[in-house]
């Protein structure tokens, strides 16, 4: 497809939403017709999340195709010494966000993109950002948020968007409140299926629909906290022997370097934790080279939780962060539209796809990125 940029990127448009932490399994539980109807007409398949799979690194994976080592978003929080600087999730400071999201790939090749709440869309990256985007609002109601992007696939040709990336954060804080089995979260999962499904009568009303490809997708799952396996390092470990500690799953350890080998020798014994040094993380994470990630590497058995601090009352029914291999882990992805092909339920993937699925889908010229075109090939139609 190279060298083929042509007339086609200007009459297709692509539509991306992610609810957050909606497991694969949710709509085998809860009654969702929407998501029904899109495996019907389209593609189910399952999201393997990047690891460590939380919510700001896997959504920059899926905007840049990289995984977190690469793109430099080690993590929800982390400290990084080539700024000098503590990333705390939603920190305004592009310089933190490395890689090229698909937004710019697309601009810079002259192809009108918009976002509403996609992270890293807030911050000017390489100096460039989405010709429509917004601010973090979470008071802003997520059928508004459908509301919007109606209106922008409305818009005169010459300045509607032809991507279009929206978010919705939840299931995420009701599954964490609740757990992934609660009534309360089976209950806000159907009530985003009948948001998703006003969405789509909308859509599909307007004169460009046959034009346009719809995904939805999320960017992990949701496992059950067992309260007896969380683990609080205060009972075996000096805090003031680390420079930074970002507690948590995964957690973050930063020791002074005279320190490493002792910290880690007690770490190896404690239980329901597996601790790493960050050059003896398997490879099949691709995690663990950038300067970013501290030397000390501690991922929670599914279930569990790492606390460093003296307070440790944690209100938390479930939690995500865990080996991105776990079932529990596994988001969902759904692909309905003229490219994709019809009632086809494809193997969970890797989410660093989705860079390259919609470079395909808009014809665009890809920046290097993780995505194996071999897999994202599977989801086209035959022309
Ligand atoms: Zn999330």
């Amino acid at each position: 497809m190279s060298g083929c940029v042509g007339p086609k990127q200007h009459e297709h448009y692509v539509v991306v939403l992610s609810m957050d932490g909606f497991r694969s399994d949710y709509p085998d539980k809860a009654n969702t017709p929407t998501l029904d109807s899109l495996a019907n007409v389209g593609i189910k398949a399952k999201f393997r999340p990047s690891f460590p799979s939380v919510t700001f690194p896997n959504h920059y994976s899926m905007a840049t195709g990289l995984y977190p080592d690469h793109h430099g978003l080690v993590n929800n929080f982390f400290y990084a010494p080539d700024l000098d600087s503590i990333y705390l999730m939603g920190k305004p400071n592009p310089a933190f966000f490395g890689g090229e999201p698909i937004w710019n790939t697309a601009e810079k090749q002259g192809v009108r993109t918009a976002s509403f709440y996609w992270v890293g869309s807030e911050y000017p990256v390489q100096g460039r950002q989405p010709s429509i985007w917004k601010p973090f609002d979470k008071s802003v109601p997520f059928s508004s948020r459908g509301d919007s992007v109606i209106a922008w696939l409305q818009l005169p040709e010459k300045v509607r968007p032809h991507l279009i990336m929206w978010y919705m954060e939840e299931p995420d804080a009701i599954g964490h409140a609740y757990g992934p089995e609660s009534t309360e979260t089976l209950k806000k999962v159907e009530e985003l299926d009948s948001i998703v499904g006003r969405f789509f009568s909308k859509a599909r009303k307007l004169d460009i629909f046959d034009k346009i490809d719809f995904i939805v997708l999320s960017d992990h799952g949701m496992a059950t906290c067992v309260p007896e396996k969380f683990v609080n390092l205060n009972d075996y470990l000096p805090r003031d022997s680390f420079d930074y500690v970002f507690d948590g799953v995964p957690a973050l350890l930063y020791p002074k370097p005279s320190y490493t080998d002792s910290a880690y020798a007690i770490l190896k014994r404690v239980p329901n934790i597996t601790v790493w040094k960050k050059n003896e993380i398997p490879e099949k994470y691709v995690y663990g080279k950038n300067p970013r990630i501290g030397e000390l590497f501690i991922l929670p058995d599914v279930g569990s939780y790492v606390l460093f601090r003296p307070d440790t009352r944690l209100k938390l029914a479930a939690n995500h962060g865990y080996d991105n291999f776990a079932p529990e882990m596994e988001a969902i992805f759904y692909a309905t539209g003229p490219s994709f092909k019809q009632h086809a339920e494809l193997p969970v993937m890797p989410n660093v796809n989705l860079y390259l699925i919609i470079a395909r889908l808009l014809n665009l010229q890809p920046a290097p990125n993780d995505g194996d075109s071999t897999i994202v090939e599977q989801l086209f139609r035959e022309k």
